[in-house]
């Protein structure tokens, strides 16, 4: 079992040991207050902020956030007051964890007007400071990864709202090591026979393609040795939800995403990037029209990398993705790269750019939520910000669908239900008729027309 002990060894990695007896103390203040209580797993309830904080750990987050998270169900599930932290631990300390539970507090149901207040209070929560976010994605986190034995409809409710906010949010802070956890665990909950047939399918595939792969890689390699350029090539894989979103959305077979070679270059610096680039493309041609520069121009989200794809070998597809290693850890940890390198002493711009640009974004939200007429509003702008590629869309009765960009009202029949789909014949889309093949926009509110009968008037469909 995973101990304080081993926590406080991994912490001397980076962190001062008077800091670390902080940590230690808000360990032991955690066990005493949690103390009786049990996980559903039957473990002392204490394992739980410890495995959070772990999380943290592997991120390398600053003691605060380590203590913030061994006491962050301390308020909410033992009755220790909010004050009663701030003379323990300090007022930053006890903010934090304030603000974690407070987040806890919310759940995001499906009613339109619930989902925007506590899309506000979420917003303020960050806004006081961008670590209760950090923290309550780890707990969420450890959370999903203990799901074990909750009831099915229990399990599903929890995934989608994991995969709906958190994931979404972790993206958008650039964490995406929790955000591609979260999406993987929230998808085998919500769909466990199909994460369990494609896992084994990646797995049968990766067995077949292991050769091809190693190939491909010494040939990159001994490329960049016989250029002088230091850099090092590693292997590629997908995960499950985005193996399984190219073959639903895209409607791609299995075999031809796996078709798809994926390579990652580290290098030193910028220059060498760019050095890089001009390799591979002399050894391997590229894709015209593939080739992506998010160097110097970053996504909103703070990633850098070079994009490019190849003809490999026989013709064969090879995605390359070259950056420096600050960008690397930037790609992994996103905004909380910045305490990575905080608690290194060397601030790096590339991270402290990260963290201006995610207080950027905080800011964005509480300037739209001043200017938002009232909450439906404020959503539509916050989500829109955060999931710009989706398109939401109200039911009569004011819940709101997601649905992918580009969807039409059948889309959105069939995502209500199979039988409405079905048995849907025309639409209103804010109230006046319009042809089920209109493609949808954000904000509008859609009624489908259902008759009984053999569904959507297609050609062919007279069977
Ligand atoms: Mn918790």
């Amino acid at each position: 079992m995973f101990t304080i002990d081993d926590l406080a060894d991994r912490l001397g990695g980076y962190l001062p040991s008077e800091e670390i007896q902080q940590v230690r103390r808000a360990f032991y203040y955690a066990e005493q207050a949690h103390d009786g209580q049990t996980r559903r797993s039957g473990e002392p309830y204490v394992t739980h902020p410890l495995a959070v904080a772990n999380i943290l750990a592997n991120m390398h987050m600053d003691h605060q956030s380590l203590m913030a998270a061994m006491l962050h169900d301390v308020i909410e599930d033992t009755g220790v007051t909010k004050d009663a932290l701030a003379s323990q631990f300090g007022e930053a300390v006890a903010e934090l964890v304030d603000g974690v539970s407070k987040l806890t507090q919310i759940t995001f149901e499906d009613k339109a007007v619930a989902q925007a207040e506590n899309f506000q209070k979420m917003v303020m929560a960050m806004s006081q400071d961008i670590r209760v976010i950090i923290v309550k994605l780890a707990d969420r986190l450890h959370n999903m990864r203990t799901l074990g034995a909750l009831r099915p409809d229990k399990k599903r409710r929890i995934a989608r709202e994991t995969l709906e906010i958190y994931a979404r949010i972790a993206g958008r802070l650039g964490i995406n090591t929790i955000r591609v956890e979260l999406e993987d665990l929230s998808f085998q909950a919500i769909h466990p026979m199909r994460a369990e047939r494609i896992k084994r399918a990646v797995a049968r595939a990766r067995g077949n393609r292991r050769t091809t792969m190693r190939q491909i890689q010494t040939s990159l390699q001994r490329r960049l040795d016989e250029d002088d350029l230091t850099g090092s090539v590693v292997g590629r894989q997908k995960h499950l939800l985005s193996i399984y979103r190219k073959m639903h959305d895209q409607r791609k077979p299995f075999a031809e995403i796996m078709d798809v070679f994926g390579f990652r270059i580290i290098t030193d610096d910028v220059d060498n990037c760019y050095r890089i680039l001009g390799a591979v493309h002399n050894l391997y041609k590229p894709v015209p029209g593939r080739f992506k520069d998010y160097i110097a121009i970053p996504k909103a989200n703070g990633y850098q990398s070079l994009h490019t794809t190849l003809f490999g070998p026989s013709g064969m597809p090879i995605e390359v993705q070259i950056r420096t290693r600050e960008m690397e850890a930037m790609a992994n940890n996103g905004i909380a790269a910045h305490w990575l390198y905080k608690a290194g002493q060397t601030e790096r711009p590339i991270a402290v750019g990260s963290h201006a640009r995610a207080r950027e974004w905080v800011r964005g939200l509480l300037e739209m939520q001043r200017h938002a007429g009232d909450s439906l509003e404020f959503i539509e702008h916050v989500k829109n910000d955060l999931f710009p590629d989706d398109v939401y869309i109200f039911t009569p009765k004011g819940d709101i669908m997601e649905l992918p960009q580009g969807a039409t009202a059948v889309d959105f029949a069939y995502t209500v239900h199979t039988d409405i789909g079905n048995s849907c014949i025309a639409c209103r889309i804010d109230r006046h008729l319009a042809p089920l093949s209109t493609p949808l926009e954000s904000g509008q509110t859609l009624e489908i027309i259902t008759a009984p009968g053999p569904g959507p008037i297609s050609p062919g469909s007279t069977s």
